[in-house]
């Protein structure tokens, strides 16, 4: 049974970076008739956010990706919050310093502090200088109640080689990876820790991560071979970049969920154009639905290369989905998207005129507000064009069919009789109708407007 996990930090907004990766957890799983994890990685107790799981959980619900288990749904190897298995990992961690593959340390911070000064001094990397790796005392100091963390005990110059799905083999030297805290002294694990236990207890068979995780892979691997358990399949999924190649960044870009909610981004249109950062369609389709990304997908499949974050092109895919459609489904998504403060009715007239025009639900209104309250402004001053509107106020009065093509007909007439050029003539019209220069097609508004309505505004001019 194939198993894959989101393993999620409610450590802010719901990014869009994590759905990216839940994207390709959510195919892969389904792909192969398996089961989605979200599992909530709530360790690190400072940098917890209220409300942040909840958040995630609404972003995953929009974007449907359902998970199988989680904390919400629960599932056989739960609890899914690893606040809630503190004692799982102490368990693990005690079994590590038994088997002498991890120890306890009891160095001070001002003594850690100093140990990193001295090295970052001389040039290198900061990492902790095993100080109490051998140190006989350690049980007794645990007895007389001295703060501990457990580290792991990384071997002395061995290869570690740690094999990446789409990167293939690469090779650590054990040199450069530190003696990693893996419980701290408030008995919460780190991630490292945690994340191994976890996948394995929760049997995750494909442990897909961004590649910025790829550094701790020596550590996690070294855990598993501690363990004495089978490794997961590794992937490091490209990150997504900035325009300037750095990492996809609230400075550069919109990284928080709601933001394309609030711009009436579609979800369907926002997963097919994550689908494609580091991935692409066999037959080179850009468009192609979620049932045919999960029926194709597969991590062998993507480039290591990182993609990078193109609004434009997001927002021109989104303008394709939205003309795919049905009228039906538009009318009912942009009535939520203004929270239902306009006619249902009246938007679904109206959008067989708009929805070639729109890219995103919020270009609507700016579109189409006239149909709903009458132009407070006017773009361009008609107050001089009396005459001409009187003219036109008598030949809509006297026309008793009241539809678009007539309408068209009539008003090129009056336009003839008038002796005013077409163009002027229907961009005063479209003026005193709408308050605007450019406006969806003019008849066809005024149909929907009625006569009434028309016939107020171009009086409200004189
Ligand atoms: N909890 C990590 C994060 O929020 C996930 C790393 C992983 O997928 O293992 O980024
Ligand atoms: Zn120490």
């Amino acid at each position: 049974m194939i198993k894959t996990r989101a393993a999620i930090s409610p450590t802010g907004y719901p990014h869009i970076g994590t759905i990216y990766q839940a994207l390709f957890d959510y195919a892969f799983a389904k792909r192969h008739k398996g089961k989605f994890i979200v599992r909530i990685e709530d360790t690190d107790q400072a940098r917890l956010v209220k409300d942040a799981e909840k958040k995630v959980f609404s972003a995953l619900d929009w974007f449907r990706l359902e998970e199988d288990e989680s904390p919400r749904k629960g599932g056989p190897n739960g609890p899914y919050r690893q606040s809630e298995r503190l004692d799982i990992y102490k368990k693990y961690a005690q079994e590590l310093v038994e088997k002498g593959n991890a120890y306890y340390c009891f160095c001070s911070k001002e003594r850690l502090d100093e140990v990193r000064k001295k090295l970052q001094a001389e040039g290198k990397i900061p990492m902790y200088d095993k100080h109490c790796r051998n140190s006989k005392d350690q049980k007794l100091k645990i007895k007389t109640g001295e703060p501990y963390v457990v580290r792991l005990k990384v071997p002395e110059n061995k290869k570690i080689v740690v094999k990446d799905e789409i990167r293939g083999e690469i090779e650590f030297n054990s040199s450069e990876v530190d003696d990693q805290i893996l419980l701290k002294s408030d008995g919460f694990p780190t991630y490292f820790l945690a994340v191994v236990v976890d996948d394995h207890l929760m049997e995750v068979t494909h442990m897909v991560r961004g590649e910025e995780w790829l550094p701790s892979s020596p550590k996690i691997a070294l855990l598993y071979d501690f363990f004495g358990w089978e490794k997961p399949y590794f992937i490091h999924t490209p990150i997504i970049r900035n325009p300037d190649k750095s990492k996809f960044s609230k400075r550069q870009g919109h990284t928080n969920v709601s933001w394309y909610q609030e711009q009436g981004y579609l979800p369907e249109a926002i997963l097919n154009y994550l689908a494609l950062m580091g991935w692409s369609h066999p037959e080179g389709k850009e468009i192609f639905s979620r049932e045919e990304f999960i029926r194709l997908f597969d991590f062998k499949d993507i480039h290591a290369v990182g993609p990078i974050f193109d609004l434009t092109k997001l927002e021109w895919m989104n303008g394709e989905y939205i003309r795919k459609a049905k009228i039906s489904n538009l009318k009912f998504l942009i009535f939520n998207f203004y929270n239902k403060k306009y006619s249902e009715e009246l938007i679904g007239k109206t959008v067989p005129l708009i929805q070639e025009r729109i890219k995103k639900l919020s270009d609507y209104l700016p579109l189409c507000e006239f149909f709903f309250q009458k132009p407070e402004k006017y773009e361009v001053d008609i107050s001089e064009k009396k005459v001409m509107l009187q003219k036109v106020a008598e030949t809509i009065s006297a026309l008793a069919d009241w539809k678009a093509d007539v309408i068209g007909e009539k008003m090129q007439e009056s336009a003839k009789n008038l002796g005013i050029k077409n163009s002027e003539f229907f961009m005063t019209l479209r003026v005193a109708i709408t308050g605007k220069k450019i406006s969806p097609p003019l008849n066809e508004s005024m149909e929907i407007l009625g006569k009434k309505e028309c016939l107020k505004r171009i009086k409200n001019i004189m």
